[in-house]
């Protein structure tokens, strides 16, 4: 299957304004991201003030509503715009979709707040992130540490979060705290939670081997008092809702690591046609071609899998069981395919003027980002089990 036409056929299913968005963001991405995105990494920093670009040309509010000044498009779109940026650069394409999706949450939540922050957001004045993930616990997520103690007027929250996306930069933070350690993910609520207000004490963004323009690092809120305006799903919703987040994230990483692939599939393609050894062009020999196929190959089925996933959830659906296959695949594969495309360009697959080893340190990122593999390997085993136990004929007896 031409890996072109599957893009193509699901582009025809987004409405003009999407593909138009779509061109928009690619636009910007060729212009802005491409060029630049070597040097975040060398010099270690997230991008804000291109970040800030990107919100401006509409990039921040994709599926936020209309009256809140958004575009009111569906996920698919949001998904495919992603995916071509990150050919550009994963990190950064991660930083601005988690940005929009705080702010599509701030939009959902109390009509004053979101009022006097949802502009702010959608300017790129400030960044916003979802901290889930603390120092002591990522893949069990219904276990967190940090306490949401009921205070008059509102709600004192404690505890540390780490590996949070924008971290280094963000304003308005999207955060779970566990009101009831005795009800367990049900005692959780989603709080919104202001930077600048007294008891956020950011840290100092991580030093990793690539992907700065995530900007993850960590908080700590201490006695930070959120008033109730600020709560923004109560105990049992949050834990719910925030999954339902995660699913549609663990899609769109899929798409972004497809992306990432088919730059890598080009890179290699570009250089082994032109380049000679034993008196041919590298590309002809066997061995290496067929890596190429294999690559190309797994490309189109990540993108039957993410896409599936997309289509559901523009449905109304919660993706679970595709978004985790999709996001399962991306993991496996695309992290040995791109190694394989590093590979076809001998010595020269290793220099920063070409993306690949970017792209290879990227994926390994996107491997934990929104549920490490062996999550989704758990989460995909307990739905086997459970169409089992119901289409089983001894299931009702
Ligand atoms: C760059 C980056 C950005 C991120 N951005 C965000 C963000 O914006 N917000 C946020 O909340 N979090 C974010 N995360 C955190 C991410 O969600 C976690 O890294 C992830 O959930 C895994 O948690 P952990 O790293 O603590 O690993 P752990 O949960 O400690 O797991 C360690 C290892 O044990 C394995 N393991 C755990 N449980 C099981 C099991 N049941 N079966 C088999 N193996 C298991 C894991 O797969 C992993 O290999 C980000 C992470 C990265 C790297």
């Amino acid at each position: 299957m031409n890996p072109d036409s599957i893009v193509s056929d699901f582009d025809a299913e987004l409405s003009p304004t999407e593909r138009e968005l779509l061109a928009r963001a690619c636009e910007f991405s060729r212009r802005t991201v491409a060029p630049a995105a070597r040097q975040w990494d060398r010099q270690r920093c997230h991008p804000t003030e291109i970040l800030r670009a990107a919100c401006e040309s509409g990039l921040a509010g994709i599926e936020l509503a209309p009256e809140f000044g958004g575009w009111g498009l569906r996920f698919s779109a949001k998904l495919r715009i992603v995916e071509e940026m990150a050919k550009d650069d994963f990190g950064f394409a991660f930083s601005l979709v988690n940005h929009h999706n705080a702010l599509l949450r701030v939009s959902q939540g109390n009509p004053a707040l979101a009022a006097r922050l949802v502009p702010r957001m959608l300017r790129g004045e400030l960044i916003g992130c979802a901290a889930y993930t603390e120092p002591a616990h990522g893949s069990d997520l219904g276990h967190l540490a940090t306490r949401a103690t009921r205070a008059d007027g509102g709600w004192t929250l404690a505890g540390a979060k780490a590996w949070i996306t924008n971290a280094a930069v963000a304003g308005v933070v999207i955060a779970l705290a566990q009101t009831d350690p005795q009800a367990g993910s049900r005692g959780i609520a989603t709080f919104v939670v202001e930077a600048d207000r007294p008891g956020f004490v950011r840290q100092e963004a991580y030093e990793l081997s690539g992907a700065h323009a995530i900007g993850a690092g960590g908080f700590t809120l201490q006695d930070y008092f959120a008033p109730d305006e600020a709560l923004l799903d109560h105990p049992g919703q949050a834990f719910r809702n925030s999954l339902r987040g995660i699913n549609g994230a663990r899609c769109y990483v899929a798409a972004m690591c497809a992306g990432m692939l088919e730059s890598a599939i080009d890179a290699a393609l570009r250089y082994t046609t032109a380049r000679k050894a034993f008196g041919q062009p590298i590309i002809e020999f066997q061995g290496l071609r067929w890596s190429l196929v294999d690559a190309s190959t797994d490309l189109a089925a990540l993108r039957l899998l993410a896409y599936r996933a997309a289509r559901q959830i523009d449905a109304g659906a919660d993706a679970e069981e595709a978004a985790a296959a999709a996001k399962k695949f991306a993991g496996d594969k695309t992290l040995a395919h791109l190694a394989a495309c590093v590979q076809s360009l001998g010595a020269n697959g290793l220099r920063s003027d070409v993306p690949l080893m970017r792209h290879l340190v990227a994926c390994k990122t996107a491997c934990f980002t929104d549920g490490t593999t062996q999550i989704m390997n758990e989460r995909l085993g307990k739905l086997l089990l459970r169409r089992q136990e119901t289409t089983s004929p001894d299931a009702g007896e």
